[in-house]
């Protein structure tokens, strides 16, 4: 079988990989030069997941520990600490670092790499995505991965009766600038992360992190940034930490992180998507390099299973994908959005009356008591307006959930788009500017 991957992202070449290992004719065509792939910055990610699948051990001078956190509120009046215990301090890696074992991982199983190819959408034949177009080029496949990110010029050509999602609502995305700076003294905080909710009181976040030899800025809002944003949160940070140094050492480059549910149909005849081509975030912290790999996995074991690429088969991964990881991770989209919809005070009420906890902000799946509930829900009757804005997401996470992970079984465009039509009214739109 022949397949071209649209895009070097991490699920695509995770898919090519194990699809060449088994034998497939699998091609990546990516614009950037090789040396050019990945961002000059470290992520947080689960790294046995990259060991489990490429098979080979992590080089210790790929990644560091990120101290403990501070959650920060909009009038800076609450910081909600989370103290990390050894075994689940945060550790970041360099995402060149990881892009390029990926890579070698993909090119040591076979896969044929066409570098400085700029795709400009699917070919369709005969109502199915027969291929790509690149400047140039028309090439014929059996299957095309879609791994070309957020803006995927394949995704955006798909014919409109695929029913699959092109057009994003305000709130899906992050536009986000991140730079190091160099560090004056060597002084470490006790708490060196912290993240600022509805920062500048506008609707995003930004992150202050302070390490042994540099500080890590992002900032991040769910409308484009202009150029001087950027300089004037970091300019905040330095009069908070006067170490912040004012040159830029690393980064320096802006990106747009999907931070929405993951596409409700992202297979088509001949297509499927992975990673950020079918927004595979976790909505409140963008973070989507597991799911992307994970994703990768499971359509290249799909796709060997059943030895074919047909619409059922792609069809069986995208229910999976659901089933598996995409109702879990899209549940905070409601409480994301909600949040979206507080103004800066509400925000500040939610923290300053212990609404929002550490127990809410250290991570997925943390378990919350029936005390501890009463507590939060007698505290946030003080402001009922904001507080049931963030109950009302929570309910809609719950359904949208639910809506997710009860795809149709069988592959029939009629029912995936009324399938897709419940899962949309699980959402909760973001309203306010
Ligand atoms: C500032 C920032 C911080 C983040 N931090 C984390 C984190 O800590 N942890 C985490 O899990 N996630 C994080 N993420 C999210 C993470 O980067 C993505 O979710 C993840 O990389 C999956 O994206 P992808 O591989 O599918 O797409 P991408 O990484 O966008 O890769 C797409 C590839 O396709 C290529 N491409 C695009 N268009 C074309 C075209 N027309 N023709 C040919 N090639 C094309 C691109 O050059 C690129 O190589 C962060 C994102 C940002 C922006």
């Amino acid at each position: 079988m022949k397949t071209a991957v649209a895009g070097a992202g991490h699920g695509g070449l995770v898919a090519a990989a194990l699809l060449a290992k088994a034998g497939h004719d699998v091609t990546v065509y990516e614009k950037k030069k090789r040396e050019e792939l990945g961002h000059d910055w470290e992520d947080r990610f689960t790294f046995s997941l990259l060991s489990e699948i490429t098979g080979k051990e992590i080089d210790g001078n790929s990644w560091r520990y990120r101290g403990d956190c501070a959650f920060v509120s909009p009038s800076y009046k609450t910081r909600v600490i989370i103290n990390y215990s050894d075994e689940n301090r945060q550790k970041i890696m360099e995402r060149k670092y990881l892009i390029n074992e990926l890579v070698d991982f993909a090119a040591e199983s076979g896969v044929k790499f066409r570098f400085e190819t700029e795709i400009t959408g699917a070919y369709i034949r005969e109502n199915r995505v027969s291929g790509i177009k690149t400047r140039g080029e028309t090439v014929e496949a059996d299957l095309v991965i879609d791994a070309a990110g957020v803006f995927s010029p394949v995704r955006m050509s798909l014919p409109e009766d695929f029913g699959i999602e092109k057009e994003l609502a305000r709130g899906d995305l992050f536009y986000a600038k991140r730079a190091y700076f160099n560090k004056t003294d060597g002084d470490m905080p006790d708490v060196p992360f912290e993240v600022y909710l509805c920062h500048d009181r506008e609707q995003g976040l930004s992150w202050c992190c302070i390490n042994e030899d540099s500080v890590d800025i992002l900032i991040g809002r769910i409308d484009p940034l202009d150029d001087g944003k950027f300089e004037k949160c970091a300019e905040n940070f330095r009069k908070a930490h006067p170490c912040i140094g004012d040159k830029i050492i690393r980064g320096g480059q802006s990106a747009v992180i999907p931070v929405r549910r993951p596409l409700a149909l992202m297979t088509a005849p001949g297509y499927a998507a992975a990673g950020d081509s079918a927004f595979m975030t976790t909505p409140m912290n963008g973070m989507g390099i597991d799911l992307s790999l994970k994703a990768g996995r499971l359509l290249a074991e799909t796709i060997i299973k059943n030895k074919n690429a047909k619409p059922e088969t792609l069809w069986e991964y995208n229910r999976k994908f659901h089933a598996l990881y995409g109702g879990m991770t899209a549940k905070n989209e409601g409480l994301k959005n909600s949040l979206l919809e507080v103004p800066g005070e509400g925000v500040d009420f939610l923290f300053d009356s212990a609404v929002i906890q550490a127990s809410d902000l250290a991570g997925a799946g943390a378990k919350t008591s029936i005390v501890s509930l009463l507590g939060k829900f007698i505290r946030g009757m003080k402001a009922p307006g904001y507080f049931f804005a963030i109950i009302r997401g929570l309910i809609k996470g719950a359904g949208l959930k639910k809506a997710l992970e009860s795809a149709p079984r069988d592959y029939d465009l009629k029912k995936t788009a009324e399938w897709q039509k419940r899962t949309e009214q699980n959402t909760v739109k973001v309203t306010r500017k």
